[in-house]
């Protein structure tokens, strides 16, 4: 973010959120405030808040772009917080993947030399602080009910629910309580502190909802310090309110809860805990992509059935999944812009994200031939043992990347495909007597084929016609229909190629509770053995190409070495999916 920053006039289509935003500093609603050490802050201060339990997904990306964009395009700032306050399910494998794979996205935590990455269970000592005071203001007691009892007495939608019966119990009472809990004297479940507030509110999540529970449990951060930890809803506002959100922005099923983020952060500033402007809370749609499941749970079963390859395999909707597919941090950016946000839920086509990726790599990526379905084609009137050099732009839009040249020799690799032994209507192709253009090389007039034993193709056979290379003055004499990419067999690289689909057939995979893997697309993955352009051997790992008719490919950025390449089929050049 830095200070590039363009206050007032973001490049980026407006949304709501931004409306908001505009609003917001036309009114300076957040002018002039100042951190603890009396430093100005920017209006506009998000933050991406993770719970270090999973691998991010392309729905965090969504998340991921819109806070560090909004931050950046109004020149202010993106906290990434972990949201770490559950202790058992935490571990610092996550932590270390999703800082790198919100870098990878392109962003970045520091802002004014200060680097803005934070845990919430840094908040702990505070957490508890303000605890203690709730219960002095009377905002907050500890109830001793059992877990049946509390549900019990917690109502429904159409019913309200029962005070317990420690609800009124003296302060001082409660104080004793939540310290005995501190130090461990009680068991899991046997006290939890509770906000005081209504048992009777048609919101659920405001009759006197949890703050505090105990649970015996090392933390990854806090190790054995602690043995109550506190709940989500009280310490996700405080954290926002400690590091100076002005914008807290987070998905539908959050909305519910905005009356208690409001009400304790009021109570807190009563306290003098906070100063106003406090954060405000806002919802957004989250992303569902269609041939996609996003829920953390499902994709670890995934991974941990051996349905996929690991986390990171390339057909995974996982940030190190889509990373290692080949797609790039512009086209998720560009996808996140273009889907944009919306106040409902809905579902977003997976050839939206796909459209962005190809429009993103047909400007970025270098011009190369591979033959992923190799047939021999032998020039019998070109002499063995000679080869010469045609010439291809590296990118058809952009001459000045320059040329790059391979050789054209007596024996090519084309595809298996372009060439039929009798012919199917409109198929202009090779065929016996007919003549196509060698891509970038000359015109040949195809003679016959040899087969084998069970009359299968081995090898075509044709002559060429040696004034009608590209590029030279006689090449515009020949008028043919059919234009076929091919390498030279003597020069070409053997790579292997791995063929990627999508995961799933089904559009909604788990849609309603359905078993994603009865959705399983059983073509997601095929492994072949193709023969690249001479060059491609020096690909270095997440090196990406057009293999021209194909796709776009990259260089597998665990198995790839130069020398040894493996490529991975990112995206088909046109969205081929019925
Ligand atoms: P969990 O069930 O473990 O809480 P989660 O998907 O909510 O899973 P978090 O780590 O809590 O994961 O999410 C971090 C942030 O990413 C949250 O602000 C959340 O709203 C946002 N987020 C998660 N999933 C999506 C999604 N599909 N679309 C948009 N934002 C999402
Ligand atoms: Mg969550």
């Amino acid at each position: 973010m830095g200070n590039d920053s363009n206050n007032g006039a973001p490049a980026a289509p407006s949304n709501f959120l931004r409306g908001i935003i505009d609003a917001d500093n036309a009114s300076s609603k957040y002018a002039g405030k100042t951190d603890a050490h009396g430093k100005p802050l920017p209006t506009v201060i998000t933050r991406f808040p993770p719970e270090p339990n999973g691998y991010l997904h392309i729905g965090h990306a969504k998340s991921i772009c819109l806070n560090f964009g909004l931050a950046r395009d109004y020149g202010g700032r993106c906290h990434l917080r972990f949201d770490d306050t559950n202790p058992t399910k935490e571990e610092q494998e996550y932590v270390d993947t999703i800082i790198d794979s919100v870098q990878w996205l392109g962003f970045h935590w520091e802002h004014g030399g200060d680097d803005h990455q934070y845990f919430a269970s840094d908040y702990f000592d505070k957490l508890y602080e303000m605890a203690e005071w709730l219960i002095n203001a009377g905002y907050a007691y500890v109830d001793s009910q059992s877990a049946e009892e509390m549900a019990a007495n917690r109502g429904n939608f159409s019913e309200p629910g029962k005070n317990s019966r420690f609800r009124d119990r003296p302060a001082a009472e409660s104080l004793d309580l939540l310290r005995r809990m501190k130090v461990g004297e009680f068991k899991d479940g046997e006290h939890v502190l509770r906000a005081k507030i209504d048992m009777a509110s048609p919101n659920m999540n405001m009759r006197d909802p949890a703050i505090y529970r105990i649970r015996h449990a090392h933390h990854h951060r806090t190790g054995d310090k602690w043995c109550i930890y506190p709940m989500y809803d009280y310490a996700h506002p405080i954290s926002d309110a400690i590091e100076n959100i002005t914008h807290s922005i987070c998905t539908l099923e959050f909305q519910d809860h905005r009356p208690f983020y409001d009400w304790i952060l009021e109570r807190l500033a009563e306290g003098g805990f906070f100063k106003k402007p406090l954060p405000h809370q806002y919802e957004f749609a989250r992303l569902n992509l269609t041939y996609a499941i996003t829920s953390k749970r499902k994709l670890l079963q995934l991974v941990e059935e051996k349905i996929v390859n690991g986390w990171d395999d390339p057909r995974m909707p996982t940030i190190v999944g889509i990373r290692r597919r080949g797609y790039t941090p512009e086209s998720l950016q560009l996808f996140a812009e273009r889907i944009g946000v919306a106040k409902a839920d809905s579902w977003i086509d997976m050839s939206i994200l796909e459209g962005a990726l190809r429009d993103d790599l047909d400007e970025k990526a270098a011009r190369i031939v591979g033959v992923l379905n190799p047939l021999k084609l032998i020039v019998d009137n070109y002499p063995d043992g000679q080869s010469e050099d045609c010439s291809a732009p590296v990118h058809p839009h952009h001459p000045e990347r320059g040329n790059r040249s391979f050789p054209f020799s007596r024996e090519l690799w084309i595809e298996a495909e372009d060439f039929m032994e009798v012919p199917e209507k409109g198929y202009f192709r090779l065929f016996p007597g007919n003549k196509v253009r060698l891509r970038y090389g000359f015109v040949v007039e195809c003679t016959g084929c040899d087969k084998d034993a069970s009359g299968k193709v081995i090898a075509v056979h044709c002559n060429y016609y040696p004034d009608s290379k590209s590029g030279t003055e006689g090449s515009s004499n020949y008028k043919v229909k059919g234009n076929i990419h091919w390498v030279s067999a003597a020069h070409g690289v053997r790579a292997e190629v791995r063929l990627y689909d999508r995961l799933f057939k089904d559009p909604h995979p788990d849609a309603g509770g359905k078993d994603f893997k009865l959705a399983l697309n059983p073509d997601s993955k095929s492994v072949i053995t193709a023969y690249l352009e001479p060059g491609a051997d020096k690909a270095m790992p997440d090196d990406r190409f057009q293999f021209e008719r194909h796709g776009y490919f990259v260089a597998d950025r665990v198995d790839s070495t130069p020398g040894h390449p493996v490529f991975n089929r990112i995206v088909t050049l046109k969205d081929s999916w019925k």
